[in-house]
């Protein structure tokens, strides 16, 4: 997408915890984007965005799966798709005290990683992604548990989910306030909602800057917090904890994010990354996992 094409879908935002008059500061000026704080809350988001129309055909495209997911051949594929469900079981048993069995759903499931470390666990397991593209792919494992479709509008049962989760979906959320309504409303009472963001007070993203790795624009629309995320979380359930998280990665795809290497950055360095891709390590990321009971129906 062309900044000439964008620009005529772009849209100012606010603050959805302190409204729309309340005032901001710009932080990085990503033009024709900026990354704002609001002084109010400390929220930081991304104003003016493109609009959520045009961002949804922007998730339709097989090409944006396919430069964020996948690498250069199966092999890869298979390494990221293991790091995927090692990442998965990991946050699955940081969440395991406050909820370890019950039908689950995964919001942005993708491909549905999620979904297999759960089910090895022993859930029921959900998924739900925005992607024709996506959801055709994972379709294929898992038949009708995967539904195309947003939160709000998926046609979920009230009180189905015993444990709905998120993970690097909730800075895409354009409207995170009917976003956690939706999921108030699917989850059963005293069921857990784990969602994983980047934090943009963590230190990698104050030591990298403006070149911290979540300024993924134009999909990125809010960084959340733990202060923030506590706020808004607060208002439709109880916060059980904010702790923060990583993922298990290849080196290679450490390597290629470290120098945001495209997917084919020429045959010297494939052939680098193809011996890197034989290693993987669990690392930080600069993202948080915050976890909330749903408390009454
Ligand atoms: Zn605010």
């Amino acid at each position: 997408m062309t900044n000439t094409a964008s620009s005529l879908n772009l849209e100012p935002a606010s603050c959805p915890i302190c409204g729309p008059d309340a005032p901001s500061v710009v932080r990085y000026d990503f033009a024709p984007h900026k990354v704002v704080v609001c002084s109010s809350c400390g929220l930081t988001y991304l104003s003016p965005r493109l609009t959520e129309s045009a961002i949804l055909e922007l998730y339709k495209d097989e090409a944006y799966y396919n430069s964020n997911i996948s690498g250069q051949g199966y092999d890869e594929y298979m390494e990221i798709s293991d790091n995927w469900v090692k990442t998965f079981t990991l946050r699955l048993k940081q969440i395991a005290p406050y909820k370890s069995t019950g039908k689950a759903l995964d919001i942005g499931c993708g491909p549905g990683y999620f979904l297999t470390a759960a089910q090895k666990l022993g859930f029921d397991v959900h998924g739900l992604d925005p992607s024709d593209y996506i959801v055709t792919q994972a379709q294929k494992t898992w038949g009708d548990r995967v539904r195309l479709g947003l939160i709000e509008s998926a046609g979920y049962e009230p009180e189905s989910f015993d444990l709905i989760v998120a993970f690097d979906t909730f800075e895409h959320i354009y409207e995170p306030k009917q976003f956690l309504a939706a999921i108030q409303r699917v989850l059963k009472t005293g069921g857990v909602l784990a969602i994983t963001t980047p934090d943009p007070t963590s230190l990698l993203s104050k030591i990298s800057g403006k070149n911290w790795v979540s300024f993924k624009l134009p999909e990125h629309v809010f960084y959340w917090s733990p202060g923030t995320i506590r706020k808004i979380l607060g208002e439709h359930f109880e916060v059980l904890e904010v702790r923060r998280a990583g993922q298990y990665a290849t080196l290679g795809f450490l390597f290629r994010r470290l120098f945001r290497l495209g997917n084919n950055p020429g045959r010297f360095l494939n052939g680098l990354i193809g011996i890197l891709n034989k290693f993987s390590i669990y690392s930080d990321n600069g993202s948080i996992t915050a976890i909330a009971r749903k408390t009454s129906p």
